[in-house]
């Protein structure tokens, strides 16, 4: 990239970036070329400068690569969903209301879990169990008893007595059916322990929802149940005398659905599953949408499976409606409409933040002005074309350039050349591409073959993290996340580089960005400078990411630091974890940590009885291999 004379502003890395596209209002830049974060949407009076909170956690003690939560943005986010179905509901004249679950699968972290009930209470925001293990965190911290606490996925025997158990401590805790044979033990519970429980069903809509993790909808899903079995359920329940148990309708059709149309066709086939199971004499009250509610990652605001083309009060009156109009034509009564949106929640609220360590250029040494006597024919031919390259035979250039560096490799490889003679050969090579690129970017119709260029001479930023433990679903199902450097915005970002993380693994990059065209392969970032870190984040990372993480590599749970942001554009640090040290994720793969010490302490004790090392030495090896076990497991300066 040439710098350009022209000066560079805050306002064209804002652009750059994207920040107004995906940031929802959360993020901006400040004009010192900081990017701030509030959590008041569109507020940047009392925005707090994101290498500021940097510089404090390091304060601390705590060390890149930190996931940095704001916690008032999950606020935020839980206001605007039931703020906005309200708002509908009024608008609308609907005459049902509105709970939320939140889906403790999104992030189930404590802190999380805790945070969406304690701001969630105004609004009775309830929760969403989907195994026993989190069934037993939601009984933990959920104690509003007008909150609604979904139980959905496999149940066991002990899972159904748990439910009971909390709905015979007043909480409206509902075993929504998702399998045909859950229900004969759910009877057989029910009639065991005395406790009558709120029954919900699960059904499979033949509505398909496109994105990357739709396929929980449709005929084909794996959960739920088809019409023939919701009958059934209805024919058991009446001859057990529990129909007026039956309570909620649940489907959900996939997380991250992009495309408002599969939401509004699902909605209107659920509200006639809803009025059908009305007509057969259940007791309906709820109808529980699920998740699906998209988070625009890419700022695109398009069916673009990182995006959605939907706003969030756009979704909540088209449920609204869409309920309303099945339900006011077959003259059934507003149920509450319940939504599980995790997603939409919690992922705007967590931000990856890290440092680069190094950067790996594609780029050759000065060549000589001529060719030393009696270089290589092969050699010889790729200087002779750089020397004809010109705007009009950049294709042919391209191609016997190709050539000739073949053959150049393979005079190597037969041992007809020596070392240095094939680097000056390389060396040769990329000053050609390089000049092609260069070339390109002024011709009117770049040639196909030319296209990935670019990418091919793009740098290398060697980032201090890992892409399987921190951003799983990047590597994993490629999806998309807003990255940026989080300072020096004013400055012209002159360099174009991809992500490397610190695992050695060759899917450890993050080589696909957001772009408002579609994805680049690239991203435009700064030149490192000798005497200061160049700090980046990954962005809208509260949802899915922490615990889908994986040890690869042994690189462990990073820091997690907490702060709010008070009205006065202060913040306080609200909660800190220190994440894994070399000797938890050693424990984690079952290593004996003490063993590994004393084995290791007797090959120092070898070394000293070989003369290889003092005691004293042996010490201080001891104590760097001690050090070693309670260190951070990444890169620390
Ligand atoms: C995963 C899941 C959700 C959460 O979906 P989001 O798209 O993240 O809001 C809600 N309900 C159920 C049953 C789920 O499995």
């Amino acid at each position: 990239m040439t710098p350009t004379l022209e000066r560079w502003t805050v306002e064209r890395s804002k652009e750059l970036y994207g920040v107004q596209e995906w940031g929802a209002g959360f993020f901006g830049i400040s004009s010192s070329g900081n990017l701030q974060v509030t959590a008041d949407p569109g507020n940047f009076a009392n925005a707090v400068n994101i290498p500021d909170i940097i510089e404090g956690i390091q304060a601390r003690g705590l060390d890149m690569p930190v996931i940095l939560r704001v916690e008032n943005i999950l606020d935020t986010q839980i206001s605007l969903i039931n703020d906005t179905f309200v708002e509908a509901i009024k608008s609308l004249n609907y005459k049902g209301a509105y709970l939320g679950a939140y889906p403790i699968k999104v992030n189930q972290q404590q802190q999380v879990v805790e945070a969406v009930t304690r701001h969630g209470k105004k609004y009775h925001h309830g929760l969403e169990a989907g195994s026993k293990a989190e069934l037993i965190a939601a009984m933990g911290m959920l104690r509003d008893t007008e909150a609604v606490l979904v139980c959905n996925g496999y149940k066991d025997e002990e899972f159904i007595d748990l439910a009971l158990h909390a709905t015979q401590l007043g909480l409206k805790c509902v075993i929504v059916l998702e399998m045909p044979g859950e229900l004969p033990l759910v009877i057989e519970r029910s009639k065991a322990t005395g406790v009558k429980p709120i029954l919900g069903v699960r059904v499979k809509l033949s509505s398909q929802a496109g994105g990357l993790w739709a396929e929980s909808g449709g005929d084909r899903s794996i959960f739920g149940l088809n019409a023939a079995q919701i009958i059934d359920v209805i024919d058991v329940l009446k001859d057990s005398e529990m129909l007026d148990c039956l309570q909620l309708l649940h489907y959900h059709l996939g997380s991250q659905i992009p495309n408002i149309r599969e939401i509004r066709n699902a909605v209107a086939e659920a509200s006639r599953v809803y009025a059908g199971l009305v007509a057969e004499g259940a007791n309906m009250h709820y109808l529980d949408l699920g998740g699906g509610l998209a988070v625009d990652y890419d700022g695109t605001q398009t069916n673009f499976m990182s995006s959605r083309n939907y706003s969030v009060n756009e979704y909540c009156v088209d449920v609204v409606e869409g309920v309303m109009t099945v339900l006011d034509e077959q003259g059934v009564p507003h149920p509450t409409i319940v939504t599980e949106s995790g997603r939409a929640l919690v992922a705007y609220y967590s931000m990856l933040l890290f440092n680069v360590l190094d950067t790996a250029r594609f780029e050759p040494e000065p060549l000589p002005e001529s060719l030393p006597e009696g270089t290589n024919v092969h050699i010889q031919h790729l200087y002779e074309t750089l020397q004809s390259l010109n705007l009009r035979n950049v294709q042919e250039c391209f191609n016997d350039t190709l050539y000739y560096r073949d053959q150049v490799r393979q005079s190597f490889a037969q041992g007809k050349l020596s070392f240095r003679e094939r680097a000056l050969g390389d060396n040769v090579f990329w000053e050609t591409i390089h000049r092609i690129a260069k070339l390109a970017k002024d011709m009117p119709q770049v040639p196909h073959e030319l296209e990935g260029i670019t990418q091919a001479l793009s740098d290398i930023y060697y980032c201090n993290f890992s892409v399987f433990q921190s951003l799983p679903d990047a590597w994993a199902i490629g999806q998309l996340f807003p990255i940026m450097p989080v300072h020096r915005l004013d400055e012209i970002p002159t360099r174009e580089g991809l992500l490397a993380d610190i695992t050695c693994d060759c899917d450890g990059k993050i080589d696909r960005f957001i772009d408002s065209q579609g994805v680049k392969r690239t991203m435009p970032l700064h030149e490192l400078k000798d005497s200061e870190e160049y700090y980046l984040g990954t962005f809208l990372v509260g949802a899915y990411q922490e615990t889908l993480g994986d040890l690869h590599n042994l690189l462990g749970d990073t820091n997690i630091v907490t702060v709010r942001i008070r009205e006065n554009g202060e913040y306080d640090f609200v909660g800190e974890l220190e994440g894994d040290s070399v000797e938890d994720i050693l424990s984690y793969v079952e290593y004996d940590t003490r063993a590994l010490l004393n084995r290791f302490r007797e090959t120092a004790e070898d070394a000293v009885r070989k003369g290889r090392i003092t005691p004293t030495q042996r010490r201080e090896i001891l104590q760097a291999y001690k050090n070693g076990l309670q260190g951070y497991t990444y890169f620390e300066r």
